[in-house]
């Protein structure tokens, strides 16, 4: 039946040393489904006496049979969580698809990166190590790469399934016991997830989830004295909670914080090439993602032509119920459909250079129309604040400095890309752009899992995905032996 939830967890339970537990106050939060604006669930709503029980199993687990586990015992246990993920792909997607509102076919694709995710590092646990380092006459000096031990995972509401993968599979291929704290607006896959990792084999304890709010088991979580390192992505407001919270256990954080991330369109572009992910990078997920392209800055040479080309793209979006798989769904929540008609709303003396269409949007549904501004200057609050919804601007330029200047005009750091058939240029903006990830000719590249992510400035800091993940999630011991 459509948009039945078929779970075969207890959502209303969190999962502590290895048992589905009532969380310790009994509480339970609504689920909402964002497509219709139902009430169609309940989920645990995890207290710190959780969280203490958690980090306490992890403590335990990582002292015992974890800690014994070798890489490439670990590796295998990643590998045959893959393979329950894959045989479970389509009842993960149209969970997250009735959970967070996503169309199927993106919700599919999450599901699918996922198990990527466990190939990647299930492959990479055993292909980690230290190194010799050539020092004085009569020592041996090697290095160490060490799990941190109990590592803390706060994730949004966005992209639960990307994220846990990136995040948990790579602690756990470095030999880390997890806490994760999913977030409070959809923690379904996070708990299907807990779940499978049980059949696949990961001892009680290594993998610990604790759904709740931010304000209760969130905080709770993040000042934890008992966790090692936090890894955290969401809003800038909260990362800054968490890494005050973790400076006072002083503890290495992660922070992936979003972005307002352009891509710089020069007049020798390949237009035509460039166009399906000039608008599809600001409505993938209805905008509501860290790396969405919500920037366009075009050169005045193809400016007339990337604004009624945009706009045409525009008029053939269809935005509705996350089921019905259209190109846009509805966003999160009621509060997010608040912020997102908001921003629109202060673009009211902007030029609005297109609008995509609502079909089918149930009136409960939190949806909101996929909008395209124009001749935005750069300073307006349309073209600096993170928006997370499907609103693009596109602001003129005349050459490559002022180009830079406006890319690199915000607070945040995290993708730009570059569309030009001018090699010079590309590789002297690929170095002049301040952000994590630059793309040339593309947008983003297809989300490899082998491409380290991360940003500057309030985008965040440290770097997830890739093999670069590996070494954020360990620590580095120097051994010198002194023999003679
Ligand atoms: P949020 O940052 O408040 O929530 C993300 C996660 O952090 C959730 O699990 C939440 O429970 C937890 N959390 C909240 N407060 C906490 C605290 N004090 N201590 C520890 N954990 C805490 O995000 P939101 O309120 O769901 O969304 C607000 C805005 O955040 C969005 O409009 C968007 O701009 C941004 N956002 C960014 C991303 C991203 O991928 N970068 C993801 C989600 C939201």
């Amino acid at each position: 039946m459509r948009n039945k939830l078929a779970l075969w967890f207890d959502p209303a339970k969190c999962l502590i040393n290895g048992e589905w537990t009532a969380p310790s106050g009994g509480g339970t939060l609504p689920l909402y489904n964002p497509s219709t604006g139902e009430e169609i669930g309940a989920i645990a709503r995890g207290t710190s006496e959780d969280i203490d029980a958690a980090v306490a199993a992890a403590e335990a687990a990582r002292n015992g049979v974890w800690g014994k586990t070798t890489a490439v015992e670990r590796g295998r246990i990643l590998f045959k969580l893959r393979e329950l993920v894959l045989q479970k792909v389509e009842e993960l997607a149209r969970i997250e698809a009735i959970d967070v509102g996503k169309p199927l076919k993106q919700a599919r694709a999450d599901a699918i990166a996922l198990a990527r995710y466990l190939e990647f590092y299930g492959g990479a646990a055993d292909k980690l190590h230290g190194e010799t380092i050539p020092y004085l006459d009569g020592y041996t000096v090697y290095t160490l790469r060490e799990p941190h031990g109990v590592t803390g995972h706060i994730v949004p509401w966005n992209y639960p399934m990307q994220i846990i993968g990136r995040s948990i599979g790579a602690a756990l291929a470095t030999g880390n016991a997890c806490v994760l704290k999913p977030a409070e607006d959809a923690c379904l896959t996070a708990l299907a997830f807990a779940d499978l990792a049980k059949a696949a084999g990961l001892p009680d304890g290594v993998l610990n989830v604790v759904p709740g709010l931010g304000s209760e088991a969130g905080t709770a979580l993040s000042s934890h004295p008992g966790i090692h390192h936090v890894s955290f992505t969401g809003s800038v407001a909260t990362g800054v909670h968490i890494q005050t919270a973790a400076a006072k256990n002083v503890i290495p954080v992660t922070l992936e914080l979003g972005g307002k991330s352009p891509q710089l369109v020069f007049d020798d572009a390949d237009l035509d090439a460039a166009l399906p992910f000039l608008v599809n990078a600001g409505m993938q997920n209805a905008g509501q993602t860290c790396s969405a392209s919500s920037r366009i800055l075009v050169q005045r040479g193809l400016y007339d032509q990337v604004v009624e080309r945009m706009a045409g793209r525009y008029g053939d979006l269809k935005v509705g119920p996350a089921l019905s798989d259209l190109d846009v769904g509805p966003l999160i929540s009621k509060k997010q459909q608040g912020i997102v008609s908001t921003f629109i709303d202060r673009g009211a003396d902007l030029e609005k250079a297109a609008e995509g269409v609502l079909k089918d949007a149930p009136e409960g549904g939190s949806y909101v129309t996929p909008t395209l501004f124009a001749g935005v200057k750069p300073d307006h609050v349309l073209a600096r604040d993170e928006i997370f919804g499907p609103v693009q601007v596109i602001i003129p330029f005349d050459d490559e400095d002022e180009a830079v200047a406006i890319a690199n005009g915000t607070d945040y750091g995290l993708v730009a890309s570059i569309w030009s058939r001018d090699g010079a240029r590309q590789m002297r903006l690929a170095k002049k752009i301040r952000t994590g990830q630059v793309f040339i000719n593309n947008y983003g590249a297809g989300g490899g899992v082998e491409l380290p992510f991360g940003g500057m400035g309030k985008s965040g800091h440290g770097r997830e995905k890739g093999f670069e993940a590996l070494y954020g999630f360990t620590t580095l011991k120097t051994v010198a032996a002194y023999h003679g």
